[in-house]
């Protein structure tokens, strides 16, 4: 008999809300192997980024439990989106309340949602958390998956029915396990920051288009906004580096006047920006979630939103399973989560990938398609509407927590 239903490895976004999904909802014994020690400010998911939550994570998180706590304290709601191209006169201006949402998306800092998920996991029943613990070897016989780790000199075994791969984008299990990637570098760099201004629109999101790539701010309450800036990879150095009123002024001209002055910018961090893909997001007894299943550019702020809403679909289908005595790491259940999520996995990898296309590129006839695509979708709201429901991945077949349905 293995010593657990299920292993999940990484408590990061993804994997810390699965197990607080699974332990809320069903009889399964739950290890957590996570490899950063205890202490948030060692964490790497959970630093100072700004998180756009989309609606469906919103309704994932409430039906969890978990919203309450996040939106309380933390998450700023986005009524309003501008979307301009700098030096052309593309512009789209999404208005909630005109498309019939409360808000178009909640900003929430990573390390916030990092506090609520693992105080959550902390009092999680039914769950064993690892941590700091590093899995080094993985095996897969005999109808169950065995699992080394170590802290140190200190080794332990765990076996269980079902491996969740979750240890992020640059995902070491995913390695162990010899499993291939499609990659694609997009030489970018997204350099974030909290900065404040002079003239805050409340409630108000920018996306920025230029020629040296976009400018994302996204509103913190008051006169604090996240600043996501894309630049290209060789130049990002030079931004990172650059004095604070030096970066102040750039980030002024870059938006036109719009916002006043930037008065103060805080801690800089820096992302590379690429496109990862496996060739296999199942085996037996193993599937990967999270970033360590895709993880995407992050200009149309969708990579935190598409994981929950496959790590909603795989609670579902594990939770049913558990009660009824099932097997959680049977092959039919993995089969049935992939084929449930493809669709929606495909439509965000797509669009993630089209917006750095169309947008980070100065050649005449992108310029020219982009700021027509804006003028048409800022004129007819039919169109936008369209669009938000797909952006906030509350289109088309999605898993029952994102209809609101507590499983
Ligand atoms: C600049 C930027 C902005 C973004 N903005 C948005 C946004 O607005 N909206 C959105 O939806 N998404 C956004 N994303 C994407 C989002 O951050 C990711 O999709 C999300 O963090 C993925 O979570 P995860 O738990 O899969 O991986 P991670 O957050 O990377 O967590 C992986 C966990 O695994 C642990 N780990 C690693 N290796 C091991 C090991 N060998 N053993 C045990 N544990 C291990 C790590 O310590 C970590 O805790 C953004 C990303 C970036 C870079």
């Amino acid at each position: 008999m293995p010593d657990y239903d299920v292993i999940i490895t990484g408590a990061g976004m993804v994997g810390a809300t699965l197990a607080c999904a699974l332990a809320k909802r069903s009889p399964a014994r739950i290890a957590v192997i996570e490899s950063t020690p205890p202490g948030t400010d060692l964490h790497p998911s959970f630093d100072d980024r700004g998180i756009t939550l989309s609606l469906s994570s919103r309704r994932i998180l409430t039906v969890l439990g978990l919203w309450n706590d996040v939106v309380e304290k933390n998450a700023r709601p986005v009524r309003h989106i501008h979307v301009t191209d700098r030096g052309n006169p593309g512009c789209v201006r999404f208005n909630a309340r005109e498309l019939g949402f409360d808000a178009l998306g909640y900003v929430v800092i990573a390390r916030e949602l990092g506090n609520t998920l693992l105080s959550n996991l902390r009092q999680a029943e039914g769950v064993d958390v690892f941590r700091p613990y590093t899995v080094c070897s993985v095996t897969n016989e005999r109808g169950q998956v065995e699992v080394v780790c170590t802290q140190g000199e200190e080794t332990r075994r765990l076996s269980a029915r079902l491996l969740v791969v979750a240890d992020g984008s640059q995902s070491a299990l995913r390695s162990l396990l010899e499993i291939t990637l499609q990659e694609k570098d997009y030489l970018q760099t997204a350099i974030v920051a909290n900065v404040t201004v002079e003239k805050p629109q409340a409630d108000t999101a920018y996306e920025r288009f230029t020629d040296t790539g976009p400018l994302a701010l996204l509103p913190l309450g008051g006169d604090r906004y996240v600043m996501v800036l894309t630049v290209p990879r060789q130049e990002a150095e030079k931004y990172t580096m650059l004095e604070d009123a030096a970066l102040l002024r750039h980030l002024e001209e870059r938006m036109g006047g719009r916002l006043g002055r930037f008065a103060r910018v805080g801690k800089r961090r820096s992302y590379a920006l690429r496109m990862i893909k496996p060739r296999e997001q199942i085996r037996d007894r193993i599937v990967l979630l999270g970033d360590s299943a895709h993880a995407l550019h992050p200009n149309g702020a969708q990579g935190l939103n598409l994981c929950l809403r496959d790590m909603a679909e795989l609670t579902e289908l594990l939770c049913g399973q558990l009660q009824s005595g099932g097997d959680p790491g049977s092959r039919g259940l993995l089969d049935r989560y992939l084929a449930a999520r493809l669709p929606d996995q495909q439509w965000a990898i797509g669009f993630s990938d089209f917006l750095p296309w169309l947008f980070c590129n100065q050649q005449p006839v992108k310029v020219f398609l982009r700021n027509a695509g804006m003028i048409l979708m800022d004129l007819f709201p039919s169109l936008q509407q369209a669009f938000v429901h797909r952006a906030t991945g509350i289109h088309g077949r999605q898993p029952a927590m994102v209809r609101d349905i507590v499983i």
